[in-house]
């Protein structure tokens, strides 16, 4: 592996005066070969958080104030919407708009998903460029080896690289990749203050997850492509959202008993939420999420196993043959 784990919390100064690391919620050097590592495959300059969550949270409060509007994509993971909801009690206003047009005008900030997890959709990235307010864009499902959302225009890229970029559910994790130096510091400068960075052992897993990132991505995209396109002819299922790349999909079954059914009836793929990781996992979404998805909707995010094993046990489960 690359670097040993520092789990140091301090460093001595050098000849009195602090040098690259002194103490480790600033930075450490295992976060901080981890930030290098992702700045690279995104070209920016990346900074890690103790979540995808932690790195939307330091994301407004560094960039958004009271009277502020952020525009979020419609359809965009369920938390973030949340999260916004939870700021709006310190005066930050959310909008939403649909990401396949251009977004709304006078808004502050610019907050979309590619693809939308879980309706996989995807923004009009030209259309976010020519808005006059900064840009996210939330890549956790597409991750760098798809796109790289700064070449597009944005400002900054978010991850929850809890997901495939860590990539075997055992690391909590977010990261956001600015293009501007001066954003990078901003967000530091906000992250040393109120805490939130990542720990270095996590920060070892990502570093080993984005070792094997391109070669575990291709896969899965192979994988759901082949599952997609199956799921699409069988008469169980009503609508098949793939955007054509990347390991994860959703599709929906009649009602919410179906959707019950079919997520406790697969053995080789768990029932259990996430997405990303080396082992594939569905769950209806409508749990969370309620009447925002259609009672039916399933998300399936698809691992290494074989695909002709996930879609036994997939047709199995939706009933065969
Ligand atoms: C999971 C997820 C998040 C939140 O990340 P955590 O690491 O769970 O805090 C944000 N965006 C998307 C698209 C996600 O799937």
């Amino acid at each position: 592996m690359p670097i040993p784990v520092d789990r140091s919390t301090t460093w001595p100064y050098e000849d009195g005066e602090p040098g690259p690391f002194s103490y480790s919620r600033f930075s450490s050097p295992t976060v901080a070969e981890a930030e290098r590592a992702l700045g690279e495959l995104d070209g920016g300059e990346a900074l890690l958080f103790a979540s995808g969550a932690a790195a939307t949270t330091s994301l407004a409060l560094a960039f958004l104030s009271p009277s502020r509007t952020v525009a979020l994509a419609e359809g965009a993971y369920y938390g973030t919407g949340v999260l916004f909801e939870e700021l709006s009690r310190w005066g930050v206003r959310c909008v939403e708009f649909d990401q396949t047009g251009a977004p709304p005008d006078g808004v502050d900030l610019v907050w979309v998903e590619a693809p939308s997890n879980p309706f996989l959709t995807m923004p009009d990235l030209p259309a976010m460029a020519a808005h006059p307010a900064p840009v996210v864009c939330d890549s956790t499902a597409a991750t760098p080896v798809h796109l790289r959302p700064l070449e597009h225009g944005c400002d900054f890229v978010l991850h929850s690289a809890t997901k495939f970029l860590a990539g075997h559910d055992d690391a909590l994790v977010g990261a956001v990749v600015c293009r501007k130096p001066e954003d990078a510091a901003r967000l530091r400068e906000l992250r040393t203050r109120t805490g939130p960075v990542a720990a270095p052992d996590v920060a070892w897993l990502l570093l080993r997850g984005l070792a094997t990132l391109e070669v575990r991505v291709a896969r899965q995209t192979e994988t759901a492509r082949s599952i997609a396109e199956r799921l699409r002819g069988h008469p169980a299922v009503a609508t098949v959202r793939y955007p054509g790349f990347g390991g994860l999909l959703s599709f929906d079954v009649e009602d919410a008993d179906t959707a019950r059914s079919v997520e406790t009836g697969t053995t080789l793929i768990a029932n259990k939420t996430s997405l990303g990781g080396v082992t594939s996992r569905i769950e209806a979404r409508f749990r969370w999420e309620g009447d925002r998805v259609p009672p039916g909707l399933l998300r399936l995010s698809l691992g290494l196993e074989d695909p002709d094993l996930l879609w036994a046990d997939l047709e199995r489960a939706l009933g065969g043959p």
